[in-house]
């Protein structure tokens, strides 16, 4: 790996004017994914001229429900967005992820846009916020562009973000009542690992059924990405005719599906499917608690 100037900037216009420099530059914002990176040589900071530390741009730390929407800032941390009121209130699934984010430290550094762009097949924020239908705004020197999560996530550690564009801000729909979520998790320990197996599951009941199912595992397919068929199978579904056991062997063989036999898919495909079965279960619970199921 060559030498590299590391710079740093308070202003987004001083950070895009980097960018659209024409030399190869790597944004820098917690560093927990990055210098993991720069200690093992990756071949991801091959070729670089410029680390520009980003990290003190507070206009990409806001929190802020705007147009029905929750714009989450990328330089937001996990810890940052656990104990925000906005993300509490509408999206607990979120809040709940990242809580088991690797220690206190790493949430304490770590950020959403570090997260979504280092696009880990593990990264745990990515399933629910594929789940919720996230959009993402990126920004360049010209003006932004506006993508869904699972258009601009393109394959394990991949995005579509071009060299000269930043991700700035993070958009979530606000759920109306009638939607519930649940996130599902196995780690190796309980500080400091990465999700061995991760799942966020959204749906909307209506009249008693299933609509508009969102099923994302994490650390189960090459990159996080919706199991489709299992989506399907669900919508129509009446909430308390529901076949578990059926819905968590779909999933299993969706996944193994996606990402083929490997060593792992013994441990696996019965994980997911128990995932799967608890997470609807606790849907199926809060349904009934309700009184919609
Ligand atoms: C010990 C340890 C434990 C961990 N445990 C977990 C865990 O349990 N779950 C989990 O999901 N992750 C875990 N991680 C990974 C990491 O902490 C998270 O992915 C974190 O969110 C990364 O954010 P960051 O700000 O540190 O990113 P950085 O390391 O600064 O950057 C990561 C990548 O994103 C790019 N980037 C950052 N911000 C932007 C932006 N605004 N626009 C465009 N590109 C950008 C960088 O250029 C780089 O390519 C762990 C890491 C360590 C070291």
């Amino acid at each position: 790996m060559k030498d590299f100037q590391l710079l740093t900037t308070r202003e987004l216009s001083a950070a895009l004017q980097y960018l659209a420099s024409g030399s190869k530059v790597k944004l820098l914002a917690g560093g927990t994914d990055l210098l993991v990176d720069l200690a093992q040589k990756s071949h991801r900071l091959a070729g670089i001229d410029y680390l520009l530390d980003i990290s003190q741009i507070k206009e990409l730390k806001l929190i802020r429900v705007r147009d029905n929407r929750l714009e989450i800032g990328s330089l937001v941390t996990h810890t940052d967005l656990s104990e925000n009121p906005l993300t509490r209130r509408y999206f607990p699934m979120l809040v709940q992820a990242a809580r088991v984010i690797g220690s206190t430290q790493i949430r304490n550094r770590g950020t959403v846009g570090g997260n979504i762009n280092h696009a880990s097949p593990a990264a745990d924020l990515l399933p629910p916020l594929l789940a919720l239908r996230s959009e993402v705004e990126l920004t360049a020197q010209g003006g932004s562009r506006v993508l869904p999560l699972s258009q601009f996530v393109t394959g394990p550690y991949q995005t579509c973000l071009r060299p000269d564009e930043l991700l700035t801000t993070l958009r979530l729909p606000l759920p109306s009542p009638d939607y519930y979520g649940s996130f599902q998790r196995i780690g190796r320990r309980k500080a400091v690992t990465i999700a061995r197996l991760s799942l966020a599951l959204v749906v909307r009941v209506t009249n008693g059924l299933f609509q508009d199912s969102r099923l994302v595992p994490g650390s189960a397919t090459p990159y996080p990405q919706p199991l489709a068929r299992v989506e399907a199978a669900l919508n129509n579904q009446a909430v308390a005719m529901l076949d578990l056991e059926e819905m968590g062997r779909l999933a299993g063989e969706e996944m193994v599906a996606l990402s083929g036999e490997r060593w792992s898919t013994p441990y696996k495909k019965p994980a997911l499917a128990s995932l799967v079965k608890k997470a609807l279960l606790a849907i199926m619970e809060e349904v009934a608690a309700d009184g919609k199921g």
